[in-house]
Protein backbone atom coordinates (compact mmCIF):
# COMPACT_ATOMS: atom_id res chain seq x y z
CA UNK A 1 0.00 0.00 0.00
CA UNK A 2 1.37 3.74 -0.66
CA UNK A 3 2.33 5.67 1.67
CA UNK A 4 0.45 8.29 2.35
CA UNK A 5 2.37 11.78 2.33
CA UNK A 6 3.54 14.14 4.99
CA UNK A 7 3.38 17.58 5.64
CA UNK A 8 5.07 20.65 6.38
CA UNK A 9 4.29 23.18 9.89
CA UNK A 10 5.56 26.55 9.55
CA UNK A 11 5.77 28.44 12.67
CA UNK A 12 6.38 32.27 12.11
CA UNK A 13 6.03 35.17 13.79
CA UNK A 14 7.44 38.32 14.72
CA UNK A 15 11.32 38.01 16.16
CA UNK A 16 11.48 37.44 19.70
CA UNK A 17 7.84 35.69 20.03
CA UNK A 18 9.12 32.02 20.78
CA UNK A 19 9.73 30.53 17.65
CA UNK A 20 13.09 29.12 18.27
CA UNK A 21 12.15 27.83 22.10
CA UNK A 22 9.27 25.96 20.64
CA UNK A 23 10.99 23.97 17.77
CA UNK A 24 13.56 23.26 20.20
CA UNK A 25 10.48 21.89 22.44
CA UNK A 26 9.08 20.19 19.92
CA UNK A 27 12.45 18.23 18.54
CA UNK A 28 12.88 17.49 22.11
CA UNK A 29 9.55 15.29 22.45
CA UNK A 30 9.71 14.49 18.88
CA UNK A 31 12.62 13.21 17.83
CA UNK A 32 10.99 10.87 15.18
CA UNK A 33 10.20 14.35 13.16
CA UNK A 34 12.42 16.29 10.80
CA UNK A 35 13.68 19.42 11.17
CA UNK A 36 15.84 20.83 8.27
CA UNK A 37 18.02 23.72 8.98
CA UNK A 38 18.90 26.50 7.14
CA UNK A 39 22.11 27.04 5.03
CA UNK A 40 24.54 29.97 5.80
CA UNK A 41 27.54 31.51 4.64
CA UNK A 42 28.27 32.58 8.01
CA UNK A 43 31.28 30.64 10.26
CA UNK A 44 29.60 28.49 12.97
CA UNK A 45 29.62 29.83 16.11
CA UNK A 46 30.73 27.61 19.42
CA UNK A 47 28.96 25.24 20.00
CA UNK A 48 27.13 25.15 16.59
CA UNK A 49 27.10 21.90 14.49
CA UNK A 50 26.89 21.77 10.64
CA UNK A 51 24.05 19.89 9.51
CA UNK A 52 22.10 20.42 12.96
CA UNK A 53 21.92 24.11 13.39
CA UNK A 54 22.73 25.04 10.02
CA UNK A 55 24.15 23.25 6.93
CA UNK A 56 27.66 26.20 6.94
CA UNK A 57 28.58 26.09 3.26
CA UNK A 58 30.99 28.84 1.15
CA UNK A 59 29.92 31.66 -1.05
CA UNK A 60 30.49 29.86 -3.97
CA UNK A 61 28.43 26.55 -2.74
CA UNK A 62 25.91 28.76 -2.35
CA UNK A 63 26.09 30.56 -5.34
CA UNK A 64 25.61 27.13 -7.42
CA UNK A 65 22.75 26.54 -5.45
CA UNK A 66 21.05 29.67 -6.60
CA UNK A 67 21.84 28.69 -10.50
CA UNK A 68 20.81 25.36 -9.26
CA UNK A 69 16.90 26.52 -8.12
CA UNK A 70 18.06 24.22 -5.03
CA UNK A 71 16.49 27.10 -2.46
CA UNK A 72 12.82 27.47 -1.83
CA UNK A 73 13.68 31.31 -0.89
CA UNK A 74 16.85 32.79 0.37
CA UNK A 75 18.13 36.55 1.44
CA UNK A 76 21.28 38.57 2.65
CA UNK A 77 21.02 39.03 6.13
CA UNK A 78 22.62 42.46 7.81
CA UNK A 79 24.07 42.54 4.28
CA UNK A 80 26.30 40.45 5.26
CA UNK A 81 25.90 36.94 5.36
CA UNK A 82 23.61 34.81 3.19
CA UNK A 83 20.69 32.55 4.44
CA UNK A 84 18.74 30.03 2.38
CA UNK A 85 15.72 26.99 2.72
CA UNK A 86 17.45 24.04 0.65
CA UNK A 87 14.32 22.99 -1.14
CA UNK A 88 15.32 18.93 -1.10
CA UNK A 89 15.31 18.51 3.25
CA UNK A 90 12.12 19.74 3.27
CA UNK A 91 10.65 18.22 0.32
CA UNK A 92 12.21 15.00 0.30
CA UNK A 93 10.55 13.98 3.77
CA UNK A 94 6.73 14.58 2.69
CA UNK A 95 7.21 12.09 0.03
CA UNK A 96 8.29 9.67 2.73
CA UNK A 97 5.20 10.27 5.07
CA UNK A 98 7.24 12.18 7.02
CA UNK A 99 6.31 15.32 9.60
CA UNK A 100 8.63 18.46 8.85
CA UNK A 101 8.78 21.32 11.02
CA UNK A 102 10.39 24.27 10.03
CA UNK A 103 10.67 28.18 11.57
CA UNK A 104 10.27 31.19 9.41
CA UNK A 105 10.33 34.80 9.80
CA UNK A 106 7.60 36.28 8.25
CA UNK A 107 9.40 37.57 5.13
CA UNK A 108 10.84 34.17 4.59
CA UNK A 109 7.19 32.45 4.74
CA UNK A 110 5.69 34.63 2.21
CA UNK A 111 8.48 33.82 -0.20
CA UNK A 112 8.29 30.38 0.58
CA UNK A 113 5.00 29.65 0.47
CA UNK A 114 4.68 30.82 -3.44
CA UNK A 115 6.83 27.98 -4.69
CA UNK A 116 5.13 24.78 -2.42
CA UNK A 117 2.27 23.02 -3.13
CA UNK A 118 -1.26 24.27 -0.77
CA UNK A 119 -2.04 21.03 0.16
CA UNK A 120 1.41 19.89 1.49
CA UNK A 121 2.18 22.83 4.44
CA UNK A 122 0.27 24.16 7.46
CA UNK A 123 1.02 27.63 8.47
CA UNK A 124 1.11 28.97 11.92
CA UNK A 125 1.59 32.45 13.31
CA UNK A 126 2.64 32.88 16.58
CA UNK A 127 1.32 36.32 18.26
CA UNK A 128 2.43 37.57 22.03
CA UNK A 129 -0.80 38.26 23.76
CA UNK A 130 0.24 41.19 24.86
CA UNK A 131 0.44 42.88 21.23
CA UNK A 132 3.41 44.65 20.03
CA UNK A 133 3.94 46.70 23.45
CA UNK A 134 4.88 43.22 25.84
CA UNK A 135 7.74 42.81 22.37
CA UNK A 136 8.98 45.57 23.21
CA UNK A 137 8.91 45.71 26.84
CA UNK A 138 11.26 42.02 26.27
CA UNK A 139 13.60 43.72 23.78
CA UNK A 140 14.26 46.93 25.92
CA UNK A 141 14.83 44.54 29.34
CA UNK A 142 17.03 42.30 27.03
CA UNK A 143 19.57 44.96 25.91
CA UNK A 144 20.15 48.24 25.51
CA UNK A 145 18.24 50.11 22.52
CA UNK A 146 18.09 54.09 21.50
CA UNK A 147 14.50 55.25 21.50
CA UNK A 148 14.70 55.37 17.81
CA UNK A 149 15.65 51.97 17.03
CA UNK A 150 13.45 50.93 19.65
CA UNK A 151 10.55 52.54 17.49
CA UNK A 152 11.87 51.10 13.74
CA UNK A 153 11.49 47.85 15.51
CA UNK A 154 8.38 48.88 16.24
CA UNK A 155 7.15 49.54 13.32
CA UNK A 156 8.75 46.53 11.65
CA UNK A 157 6.95 44.38 14.29
CA UNK A 158 3.26 46.28 13.72
CA UNK A 159 3.90 45.20 9.49
CA UNK A 160 4.59 41.25 10.58
CA UNK A 161 1.87 41.24 12.92
CA UNK A 162 -0.62 42.64 9.87
CA UNK A 163 0.28 39.26 8.28
CA UNK A 164 -1.52 36.90 10.58
CA UNK A 165 -4.06 36.99 8.51
CA UNK A 166 -2.09 34.94 6.02
CA UNK A 167 -1.61 31.79 8.25
CA UNK A 168 -4.01 28.77 8.65
CA UNK A 169 -3.79 29.32 13.00
CA UNK A 170 -2.93 31.92 15.02
CA UNK A 171 -1.49 30.49 18.67
CA UNK A 172 -1.72 33.47 21.56
CA UNK A 173 1.59 33.35 22.80
CA UNK A 174 1.28 34.18 27.07
CA UNK A 175 4.75 35.31 28.27
CA UNK A 176 6.88 32.80 29.36
CA UNK A 177 4.04 30.22 29.44
CA UNK A 178 6.04 27.80 26.46
CA UNK A 179 4.53 24.57 27.79
CA UNK A 180 1.04 25.96 26.76
CA UNK A 181 2.63 27.16 23.21
CA UNK A 182 3.75 23.81 22.70
CA UNK A 183 0.54 22.04 23.74
CA UNK A 184 -1.10 24.50 21.49
CA UNK A 185 1.29 23.51 18.23
CA UNK A 186 0.79 19.89 19.56
CA UNK A 187 -3.28 19.85 19.40
CA UNK A 188 -3.15 21.82 15.48
CA UNK A 189 -0.40 19.14 14.17
CA UNK A 190 -2.20 16.22 15.32
CA UNK A 191 -5.75 17.63 13.91
CA UNK A 192 -3.94 17.91 10.95
CA UNK A 193 -2.59 14.65 10.42
CA UNK A 194 -6.50 13.29 11.33
CA UNK A 195 -7.15 15.17 8.06
P1 LIG B 1 22.00 33.90 12.98
O1 LIG B 1 23.21 34.19 12.13
O2 LIG B 1 21.97 34.71 14.24
O3 LIG B 1 21.83 32.44 13.24
O4 LIG B 1 20.70 34.34 12.13
C1 LIG B 1 20.61 35.62 11.61
C2 LIG B 1 19.30 35.80 10.88
O5 LIG B 1 19.22 34.94 9.75
C3 LIG B 1 18.06 35.55 11.69
O6 LIG B 1 17.30 36.73 11.69
C4 LIG B 1 17.36 34.45 10.98
O7 LIG B 1 15.95 34.64 10.99
C5 LIG B 1 17.88 34.56 9.56
N1 LIG B 1 17.79 33.28 8.87
C6 LIG B 1 18.20 32.07 9.33
N2 LIG B 1 17.93 31.11 8.43
C7 LIG B 1 17.30 31.70 7.39
C8 LIG B 1 16.76 31.20 6.14
O8 LIG B 1 16.77 30.03 5.80
N3 LIG B 1 16.21 32.14 5.31
C9 LIG B 1 16.16 33.46 5.63
N4 LIG B 1 15.59 34.28 4.75
N5 LIG B 1 16.66 33.96 6.81
C10 LIG B 1 17.22 33.09 7.65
Amino acid sequence: MKKSRGKIFFFSGPSGVGKGTLIGMLHETHPEWKFPPSCTTRDPRPGEIDGETYYFISQDEFLEKIEQDAFLEWAEVHHENWYGTLKKPLLDPIECGEIVIREFDVQGFSAAREKLNRSDFVSIFLKPSGGVGELAHRIRDRAPISDRDLALRMESMKAEFAQAKLYDYEISVEDGNFEKMKSDAEKIIFSELKK
